[in-house]
């Protein structure tokens, strides 16, 4: 393989070169956001859709082990073995033990146990530049040609970009999906708005106490959401989700720039709600909101066609309630490296990429279907009120902290490809 494109510097993009980096492949990053004008606007500059914290569980640190990021990653955020659901006002909580549940996945290094908890870092994307993978900007995809020979992506400026292979790496909406794979394929909108706020609490005064480092509190009658997600001992990250919202919907992550106002009339309503004053102020104390519209794909059949694959969100996209949309498009790349590195001869590649989608659509898909499962079971509540459902959640989690089973499950990217080429070779 000689030249690779990659449409998306997304964490899944920016991944992607890396790992590409690594099995001796050049590739370059094209994403649709131009610097200039996010500058304009007053935004921090960012790639990415979503703002806010992610949750990175075992199999995601093991990919940053691979790509050897993973002690910068665990400097840059906080590692918390537990994650916390409650009733809305904090009450009656239920406290999952992270490290028994991954330990009974099969994780064995300790330093991965515990889950990371991090902004969404610039770390890979400087990684990318120190490599000196080139990122060009304000190159949005609008087409993609190919033939025997090579595959052109054309952009909106009329530039284009011509390499043996494209990698999709653009997100939910991902064009690269829809120019090759079928405009039909959408994220559809669920109808929810998640809101996300990111506040100083040591500089506000707001304590968290350990077990409530991550927390989800959930009003499962009115179906209310409000997440934490504490990223340092200065950092925490606030969500609320609502069903409610007057705006429209907007298919972007989008920052606002009228912070006070969005900031009270979000606090306002969590207070509404009878949320716990400390995660009230949160979001009255943000110094950054944003939102983020919340959309399902529908499950692909393939990643793969001819010269182009689909990583991350744009194969993949899922409702964010299992906090593992991040997880498995890592695992994708984890799974990539191997297979690029079996394969480096680029009249392989055919048999490379099919691997590829092979052994990521059932995982894609299986993680899809565990987000949504996880977003129907949480917000659920039975005939007699949300309080029998919190109940059952709270058998599953003592059997989960008893190490009697696990709800994560581990994607060993290395072996499941030698698994795969061995099948092959018989
Ligand atoms: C509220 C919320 C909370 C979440 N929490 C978690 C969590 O705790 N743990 C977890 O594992 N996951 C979580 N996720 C999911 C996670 O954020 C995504 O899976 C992950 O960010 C996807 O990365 P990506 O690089 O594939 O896509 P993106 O981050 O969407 O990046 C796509 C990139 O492609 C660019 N692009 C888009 N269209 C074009 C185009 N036409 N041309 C050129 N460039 C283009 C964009 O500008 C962007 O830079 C959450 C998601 C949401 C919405």
């Amino acid at each position: 393989m000689n030249s690779v494109v990659i449409i998306g510097g997304g964490l899944v993009g920016a991944a992607t070169a890396l790992a590409l980096h690594k099995a001796g492949i050049k590739s370059a990053m094209y994403d649709q956001v131009n610097p200039m004008e996010v500058v304009m606007r007053g935004d921090a500059l960012e790639f990415g859709e979503s703002g806010g914290a992610v949750m990175i569980q075992a199999g995601g640190l093991r990919v940053l082990r691979t790509l050897g990021l993973l002690d910068e990653c665990l400097a840059n955020g906080l590692s918390s073995p537990y994650v916390t659901w409650a009733k809305i006002d904090g009450s009656s909580e239920i406290i999952g033990d992270m490290r028994i549940w991954n330990k009974k996945a099969g994780e064995t290094d300790t330093r991965l146990l515990t889950p990371l908890h991090i902004l969404r870092s610039k770390i890979l994307i400087q990684a990318c530049h120190r490599v000196g993978i080139k990122t060009h900007v304000g190159k949005k995809l609008v087409g993609v040609t190919q033939d025997e020979n090579s595959v052109t992506a054309t952009f909106a400026d009329g530039t284009t970009a011509t390499s043996d292979l494209l990698i999709g790496a653009d997100g939910i909406h991902s064009a690269t999906r829809r120019n090759v794979f079928g405009e039909n394929l959408t994220a559809k909108f669920t109808g929810e708005t998640g809101y996300i706020g990111v506040v100083n609490i040591k500089e506000h005064n707001i304590t968290i106490k350990e077990t409530d480092d991550v927390a989800f509190y959930i009003d499962r009658d009115h179906k209310y959401f409000v997440a934490v997600f504490k990223v340092s001992p200065e950092i925490a990250a606030v969500r609320v989700s609502t069903f409610e919202d007057p705006e429209e919907e907007d298919q972007s992550y989008r920052p606002f720039n009228d912070l006070p106002k969005h900031a009270g009339r979000l606090a306002d309503l969590m207070q509404s709600w009878g949320v716990a004053p400390n995660v009230v102020k949160m979001m009255r104390c943000a110094f950054r909101i944003s939102a983020a519209s919340i959309y399902d794909l529908p499950d692909l059949e393939s990643y793969n066609k001819d010269r182009v694959i689909l990583i991350g969100d744009a194969a993949h996209g899922m409702v964010p309630n299992a906090g593992i949309g991040l997880l498995t498009g890592l695992e994708d790349v984890g799974t990539l490296l191997p297979i690029l590195r079996h394969y480096p001869d680029g009249n392989d590649w055919k048999k490379a990429l099919a691997m590829y989608s092979k052994v990521r659509v059932a995982r894609g898909t299986a993680a899809a279907n565990q987000a949504r499962n996880m977003r129907a079971k949480g917000m659920a509540a039975s005939v007699f009120g949300g309080g029998l459902n919190h109940f059952v959640f709270r058998l599953v989690v003592a059997g989960g902290n008893n190490g009697l089973f696990t709800l994560y499950t581990l994607f060993d990217c290395e072996e499941e490809v030698s698994k795969l080429i061995e099948e092959e070779s018989k």
